[in-house]
């Protein structure tokens, strides 16, 4: 029903076991978004958006507040410390203060963070009730959310979640042209990782536009780039919803690493890096046991070098510490370092039982 519109320059259909999550890819695409709902039958709107957004677009909120009504709009600093138990507490007295619901939907607006919350809100709000995400980062459209959200508990990531998608995605490419640079590297580290886990095509127009230059990212094709990237992710998520099946795991690919570094760092290392980072560790694993050509290898390294994301550790890290970090992964089965590997661009598997020795070798590489 959101479909028919000349702004929108590609969507997808994905089908999930509670039904289908469309997402529309885009420019000009957050007024349209404020119409339709404008006259959709929902009988009132809670919307969670990013405070610098609410800052920067400022004629944007404005819109929201004069057109959607009745609604709430609750702003958010997209923190760690706000994917809690704690902030959700909040976020529900005042959905409840607003008298949202079942026919009601949570709109979120903003990053990785905020639809997080947002969504796992309304996965269990009056046992779930429909969500629309307006993500405003790259990291957020290009990685967007398809069947999963979680808010954390204390330093535990992603503990507390439900398999659910926003009923609407829109990716507003216009966004990002206020993203720092900085930003647009971090999202490019899951992009690439779809490239190179499922599409050689891909791979090599994403090479040819990085290597054409970083700093010209603001004319980039970002419809290209953004729907290529989601029909990877969702592909690999119809296929296996619950992530049961194994087939999922390429998404995994660097996150193994990633999340000891993250985890390590008590957060400090940002995903986006550590993803890069945990990419680059895997794919030297895989050409040391003979599996991944070297030229794969520099390919894959080339497009993280070109998106400005790290290829080796910035600070002084413990090889120790993240073996026993890579060994209580999720990933990980009799407490042994099980990781998914790149075999050539497009084709992934998963190792399990990779030799300790090899991979403190490797990260010594990697270690300044
Ligand atoms: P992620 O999607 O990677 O989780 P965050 O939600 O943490 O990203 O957002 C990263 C930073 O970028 C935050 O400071 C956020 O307020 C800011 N931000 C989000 N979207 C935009 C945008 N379109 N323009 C400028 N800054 C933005
Ligand atoms: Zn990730």
């Amino acid at each position: 029903m959101f479909l028919k519109n000349h702004k929108i320059s590609k969507h997808l259909k994905v089908s999930l076991p509670d039904g289908k999550q469309e997402i529309v890819v885009g420019k000009g695409l957050s007024s349209w978004v404020i119409e339709k709902l404008a006259s959709s039958d929902y009988s009132g709107f809670v919307i969670f958006c990013d405070h610098n957004i609410a800052n920067i677009y400022q004629d944007f909120l404005a819109e929201i507040k004069n057109k959607l009504k009745p609604a709430e709009i609750i702003l958010i600093k997209p923190t760690e410390a706000n994917k809690s138990i704690e902030f959700l507490n909040l976020c529900l007295e005042r959905c409840l203060k607003a008298n949202l619901n079942r026919n009601g939907c949570l709109i979120a607006i903003g990053g990785g963070i905020v639809g997080d919350v947002t969504g796992f809100l309304a996965s269990v709000y009056m046992r779930g009730i429909d969500m629309v995400f307006v993500p405003t980062t790259l990291m957020a459209q290009g990685d967007t959310i398809i069947n999963k959200v979680a808010i954390s508990y204390k330093l535990l990531k992603n503990v507390i979640g439900s398999f659910y998608s926003p009923r609407l995605t829109v990716c507003d490419a216009n966004f990002l042209q206020s993203l720092p640079e900085k930003e647009i590297s971090m999202g490019f580290s899951e992009i690439i990782k779809h490239a190179l886990i499922a599409s050689p095509k891909f791979t090599e127009n994403l090479s040819k536009i990085l290597l054409s230059s970083i700093f010209g990212w603001k004319n980039y094709d970002w419809d290209y780039i953004i729907y290529e990237s989601l029909k990877i992710k969702s592909k690999l998520v119809e296929k296996d919803p619950y992530d049961k099946l194994g087939v999922h795991k390429g998404l995994s690919y660097g996150h193994t690493f990633a999340n000891a570094l993250e985890g390590l760092s008590s957060f400090n290392f940002r995903h986006g890096e550590a993803v890069a980072l945990g990419m680059r560790i895997s794919g030297e694993i895989s050409r040391s046991l003979g599996i991944l050509k070297e030229e794969y290898l520099k390919l894959q390294n080339s497009l993280i070098g070109a998106a400005r994301l790290p290829l080796e550790f910035l600070h002084p890290a413990n090889p120790d510490q993240i073996i026993s970090y890579l060994k209580r992964d999720k990933i990980s089965t009799n407490g042994q370092i099980d990781l998914v590997i790149l075999k050539k661009i497009g084709e992934y598997e998963v190792i399990r039982n990779i030799d300790e020795k090899l991979v403190r070798q490797t990260l010594e590489k990697f270690l300044p």
